[in-house]
């Protein structure tokens, strides 16, 4: 392409050359009439190597010989769902949740600039994933949720048999404190923090889910153990949350490692998290917290070893 020329995909708009330097090319959208919109008729540089999206198109630079660019041209739309596709692609077959809540959290900077899937443009923005089991669909087909911008939401769970949630998740107060994270620590930034919970609620769920299976074999009902894990999650999550909203600095290094691999773990950082706060002035507000994701934990864990005594696992062996 030599600078002036306009290139189409077979419509009459398209894009057109505006310069070509020896390191870059500045493109924009054809006619410019047609795309009143100032964000899609302004100028775009594109260097070498990359790509640029210059109104609804995507344009990629591959190499400038002298006033001549060799370019492509695509539809930006395609161009993201390639993007996304290039993710996606090596893990069909074996596509697990976590992946599923990476890929919702990808920005404009992991798909080169296109669209993102955790976009700041939009205030509220929930996401939910759904898991539906080839057995007892009725039963253990589950969600999980992220009450607002995927990147500083804790995923929490639910099982389609729940009859109650915790209520902060119905009444939109999860979603607030959510976006008030996003505001105070910015996109991405408490994003592994988020991924150190949903690693302990999906080791778990893991357990839960084949308790319940056991359950249904043994015909009991499994709608209150669900609800009640599922709900102690999610009350441990907005807990969370808001241990780190409001931990003051000085506090931030002692609570930030506190979710490890599994709920004895996790209790057993709680407990040490405690004994350090109360040598530090103004952490009153986070030992109650701690406190109270410790008791939250604690019933968690009262209830399946209930479960687990009542020895409806001696049924494991019938249902393999
Ligand atoms: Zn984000």
């Amino acid at each position: 392409m030599r600078r002036g020329t306009v290139v189409h995909l077979g419509s009459f708009c398209g894009v057109t050359i505006r310069a070509i330097t020896p390191f870059v090319l500045t493109a924009q959208v054809f006619p410019v009439f047609a795309f009143k919109n100032s964000e899609f008729n302004k100028e775009v540089t594109i260097s070498i190597g990359n790509r640029g999206t210059v109104g609804p198109y995507s344009v990629r630079l591959f190499e400038i010989n002298g006033n001549t660019a060799r370019i492509s041209l695509s539809n930006a739309m395609y161009s993201w769902e390639q993007e996304l596709q290039e993710q996606i692609q090596p893990m069909i077959g074996n596509i697990t949740i976590q992946d599923m809540i990476r890929w919702s959290r990808l920005h404009s900077i992991d798909l080169e600039g296109l669209r993102p899937m955790c976009e700041d443009q939009n205030t509220y923005e929930a996401a939910m994933i759904y898991k539906i089991p080839m057995e007892h669909t009725n039963l253990l087909s589950s969600g999980w949720f992220a009450a607002n911008h995927a990147c500083s939401s804790i995923y929490i769970p639910i099982h389609i048999c729940d009859d109650d949630f915790y209520d902060p998740y119905e009444t939109g107060e999860a979603a607030a404190l959510s976006l008030a994270l996003l505001q105070k620590y910015g996109h991405g930034n408490i994003t592994s923090l988020c991924q150190s919970v949903e690693k302990v609620f999906l080791f778990e769920n893991e357990i839960n889910e084949a308790l319940a299976h056991l359950m249904i074999h043994a015909d009991i009902n499994i709608s209150s153990f669900l609800t009640e894990l599922d709900n102690g999650m999610q009350e441990q999550a907005f807990l969370t949350e808001q241990l780190w909203l409001s931990a003051p600095n000085i506090s931030r290094g002692i609570i930030q490692d506190i979710w490890k691999e599994n709920y004895t773990m996790t209790q057993q950082n709680i407990q040490r998290a405690i004994t350090l706060l109360i040598c530090t002035l103004g952490s009153d507000a986070s030992i109650s917290t701690l406190e109270k994701i410790a008791q939250s934990i604690s019933d968690a864990q009262s209830k399946i070893a209930e479960i687990q005594q009542q020895g409806y696992y001696l049924h494991a062996a019938d249902i393999c």
